[in-house]
């Protein structure tokens, strides 16, 4: 028979789309017991869609203008979306000293103004009130502040990848654990979770909850396959045993980081790159 070897297996990789950086990672593939993923990017399309707004003291043209203005700042997807909707009505507005609340969202000047826009938790970390129905709506709603006021919501929606399910049964076909991490909330990672038959999963994460979600799961001796796609996922993707980035929504840092890069984004290819691994030694040994 031919031998497969490292390069072979390289090779075998790359000829599905998938880039393992070194040869060790193929040997990690074959202990993985345990795969961890984010979600947005990796389990779901993470091209996101306004479907509906709600205006609270103030016009939906004022609240959709200020908005858009605040999140055309941010390359984060549900940021696209808001800007996407707004089409070109937020030109022309001043904003400044936009900054980024890791795991929340945004804060901002507009036209003077102070903005706040992002999730329920941004507006509770301020202590700003907001019509709590908001909590148990399973879908993906960025809320929104201007100075110091709730004023509104945009509901957004997200698709989960056409693949996502079948890459989870492969998992589970290879007798390895499936966990969800993500920042957004509970009831959109429940509704998530359950339709794909994900193991565990865990919402309202920050960045460095994740970290020690993926410690907690190595110190209980398993070895870790992190999936993600955000600049947030690169501190959990050096941690895990072997990181593995979606290359084609990922970010520049995260794929740096990552051991291995799935080009076309589809999740069944983890499930791939673990039996490439496993081949790879059955013709090493
Ligand atoms: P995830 O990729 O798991 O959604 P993130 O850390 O990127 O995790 O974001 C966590 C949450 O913070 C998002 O689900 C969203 O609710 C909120 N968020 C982050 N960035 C923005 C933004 N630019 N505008 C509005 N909301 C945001
Ligand atoms: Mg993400």
């Amino acid at each position: 028979s031919i031998p497969l070897g490292y390069f072979g297996g390289i090779g075998l990789a790359s000829r599905n789309g998938i880039l393992f950086k070194g040869g060790n990672y193929l040997d990690v593939m074959t202990k993985v017991d345990t795969v961890v993923m984010d979600k947005t990017g990796t389990l779901t399309k993470g091209v996101f869609q306004v479907q509906k707004v709600v205006s609270e003291g103030i016009s939906e043209e004022e609240l959709i203008k200020i908005t858009a203005s605040l999140e055309s700042k941010s390359t984060h997807p549900i940021a696209n979306a808001i800007v996407q909707f707004a089409k070109e009505s937020y030109k022309n507005v001043s904003v400044e000293n936009v900054e980024e609340i890791s795991g929340h969202g945004l804060s901002g000047k507009i036209d003077g103004k102070n903005v706040l826009a992002g999730n329920a938790k941004l507006l509770q970390k301020f202590q700003i009130d907001y019509d709590k129905t908001i909590d148990s709506n399973p879908e993906t709603i960025v809320v929104v502040a201007i100075e110091n006021k709730y004023a509104g919501y945009f509901i957004i929606a997200d698709e989960i990848k056409e693949d996502a399910k079948d890459a989870i049964s492969r998992l589970h076909q290879m007798n390895i654990k499936t966990v969800m991490l993500s920042g957004d909330k509970q009831s959109i990672v429940d509704k998530i979770s359950k339709e794909l038959n994900i193991d565990s999963a865990f919402g309202n994460l920050l960045p460095e909850n994740k970290v020690e979600k993926v410690q907690e799961l190595k110190n209980q001796g398993r070895t870790i396959v992190f999936v993600g796609d955000g600049v947030n996922d690169a501190p959990v993707i050096a941690l895990a045993d072997a990181g593995i980035a979606m290359g084609g929504l990922g970010s520049d840092a995260t794929i740096e980081t990552a051991d291995i890069v799935i080009q076309n984004d589809q999740p069944s290819k983890i499930a791939t790159s673990i039996k490439v691994g496993k081949l790879t030694r059955k013709i090493v040994m």
